[in-house]
C-alpha cells in the first residue's frame, strides 16, 4: 500500500443519464425561477438538487421574511402563496386581495416556508420540469470554455448529465468554479434561525414593549453573563433578536441566534464546527427564554434550520463587474432585472455572465457586483428575478444555437417584458 497523502482513482466510465437543453443546478429561488422561465420558453429542463426540498436558504434556513414579491415571476409565487395564506398575511386587512396584499406592502414581509416548498414543486411540475432530488454536483466536464456536462453523485453512485446549457443556481458558484471561470471567495457573519411555537405574545409583548425589546433582553442578559453566550451581538442585524413574529402562525417567532465570524464556510471542518456551535447556541437561547421570559413559559423549540445560514461564499466574477453606484442607479443598457417595483436598482446581463464559459449563466446569491451591494442583491426577489432572467436567455442561447455571451439583449429585455416583468 502507498503511503501517498492522496488517492489515485481508477479511471471510469459514467453512465449519462439525462440529456436536455438546460440544466439547472439548484433549487432555491433562483434555480426554481430559471427552471419555469426556461421551460415556459420551450427548452427540456432538468434541475438538480442535493437536498429533497426546494426553496434553499428561503425554507431550510428558515429565512421565512422577503421584500415585496411584486415583479415578474416573483408576483406569481406572491400570488400562490397567498392563495395558501401563506404570503404577507396581514390581518388588519382581512379583506385585501392578493394584488392588494403585493402592492401595498413595504419592508420585510413574511411567508409560510412549508407552502412555498409545495408550491416550488408544483410550479416546476407543471412546467414538466424533471426535478432530481437528493443529489450532489460533484463535477462539471469543461472543454475549451464549452461545458459538456456535470457528474451528480447520489445513492445510486455517480452519473452524468449532459446538457446544452447550465444555470449555476447553486448560491455557492459551484459550478461556475468548477469549470474554471473566475470567481472570488467572499466572508459574511453566518447565522443559525430557528422558530419557537406557543408563545404567549401578549403576556411577552407586556414585559417586552415591541418584538424588538427582546434584543435588550438577550443583551443585557449576555452582559450580566446570565447566559453563556459566545457568538456575536450585532446591532445592524438585530441578533440575537426576533426576526420575525405572529406573522403567518400565531404564537410562533423566527429567531436569530447571533453571528458567528470569520467561517470559511467553504472549508468543510468549518462548515462542521458552525452547525455544532450555532445549535448549541440556539438550543441554550430558547431554553434561557423558557426559563426567563414571561411567556414563554410553555413555548417550545419547534424547529432549528435545515443547515446554518450560510450568506455567501463564492461570487462570480464576470467581465465587467457592476459597482453599487451603478446598481443602485440601475441605468444599464442591459438591463434584465429591476427586483423592486418602483426603485431604480438593477440587475445588468453582465453580472450572469462567466469571462470564459460559453454556455453557463449564474442566477441567484452568487453573481458577479461588488461586495458592497451584495447585501441587497443577495435578498429573495434579486435571486429569483436574475434566476427568470438566466431561464429565458438560456433557451434563447439554446434554441438560436449561439453562445451565452451572443444573446441579444434587446430580444432578452422583450421577452421578459412579454412574461410581465418590468425592465
Ligand atoms: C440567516 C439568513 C438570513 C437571511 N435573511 C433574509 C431576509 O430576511 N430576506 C431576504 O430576502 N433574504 C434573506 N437572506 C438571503 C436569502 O435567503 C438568500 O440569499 C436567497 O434565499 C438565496 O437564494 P438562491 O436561490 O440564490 O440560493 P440558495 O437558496 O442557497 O439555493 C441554492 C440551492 O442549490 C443547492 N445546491 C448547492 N450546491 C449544490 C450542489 N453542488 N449540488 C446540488 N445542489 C446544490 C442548495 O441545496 C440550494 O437548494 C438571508 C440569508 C441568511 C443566511
Amino acid at each position: 500500500m502507498s503511503n501517498a497523502d492522496f488517492f489515485v482513482e481508477p479511471v471510469r466510465e459514467t453512465p449519462i443519464i439525462n440529456d436536455v437543453d438546460v440544466l439547472v443546478c439548484g433549487g432555491g429561488f433562483a434555480g426554481v425561477a430559471a427552471a419555469v422561465a426556461a421551460a415556459r420558453n420551450g427548452a427540456s429542463v432538468m434541475l438538480v438538487e442535493r437536498y429533497g426540498f426546494l426553496g434553499g436558504l428561503a425554507t431550510g434556513a428558515l429565512v421565512i421574511t422577503t421584500p415585496p414579491l411584486n415583479n415578474g415571476i416573483n408576483r406569481e409565487i406572491a400570488k400562490r402563496l397567498t392563495e395558501w395564506s401563506s404570503y404577507a398575511p396581514d390581518p388588519a386587512r382581512e379583506n385585501a386581495t392578493a394584488d392588494d396584499l403585493i402592492d401595498g406592502a413595504d419592508g420585510l414581509l413574511p411567508y409560510d416556508p412549508e407552502t412555498t416548498k409545495f408550491e416550488f414543486v408544483r410550479m416546476l411540475m407543471e412546467e414538466r420540469v424533471e426535478i432530481l432530488f437528493h443529489s450532489y454536483i460533484a463535477d462539471t466536464l469543461c472543454t475549451n470554455g464549452h461545458i459538456d456536462g456535470v457528474v451528480i453523485e447520489n445513492k445510486a453512485g455517480r452519473s452524468g448529465i449532459r446538457a446544452k446549457f447550465i444555470i449555476d443556481a447553486t448560491g455557492d458558484a459551484d459550478i461556475a468554479a468548477q469549470s474554471g471561470a473566475p470567481v472570488r471567495t467572499v466572508e459574511r457573519p453566518i447565522t443559525m434561525m430557528f422558530n419557537m411555537a406557543d408563545v404567549d405574545s401578549e403576556r411577552a409583548l407586556e414585559h417586552l414593549g415591541k418584538w424588538t425589546g427582546l434584543k435588550k433582553f438577550m443583551r443585557e442578559a449576555i452582559a450580566k453573563g446570565e447566559i453563556d453566550f459566545d457568538l456575536g451581538v450585532d446591532a445592524d442585524f438585530g441578533a440575537p433578536g426576533i426576526f420575525a413574529a405572529d406573522l403567518i402562525h400565531k404564537g410562533q417567532l423566527n429567531i436569530w441566534s447571533g453571528m458567528l465570524y470569520s467561517n470559511q464556510s467553504l472549508d468543510p471542518a468549518q462548515r462542521t464546527r458552525a452547525e455544532i456551535v450555532t445549535r448549541d447556541h440556539s438550543f441554550r437561547m430558547a431554553n434561557f427564554l423558557k426559563e426567563n421570559l414571561p411567556g414563554f413559559e410553555n413555548a417550545r423549540l419547534e424547529q432549528m434550520s435545515t443547515e446554518v445560514g450560510i450568506r455567501a461564499t463564492r461570487n462570480l466574477d464576470g467581465p465587467d463587474v457592476p459597482s453599487k453606484q451603478e446598481i443602485s442607479r440601475g441605468e444599464f443598457k442591459d438591463t434584465i432585472a429591476r427586483p423592486y417595483l418602483g426603485k431604480s436598482l438593477a440587475v445588468p446581463y453582465r453580472s450572469l455572465l462567466p469571462k470564459n464559459i460559453d454556455n453557463l449563466l449564474v442566477a441567484g446569491r452568487c453573481i458577479s457586483a461588488h461586495d458592497d451591494i451584495m447585501g441587497r442583491l443577495r435578498l429573495i426577489p434579486v435571486c429569483s428575478a436574475t434566476g427568470e432572467a438566466a431561464g429565458v436567455a438560456a433557451t434563447m442561447a439554446v434554441q438560436q444555437d449561439i453562445t451565452a455571451q451572443a444573446v441579444d439583449i434587446g430580444q432578452l429585455q422583450a421577452q421578459l417584458t412579454e412574461q410581465g416583468v418590468e425592465l
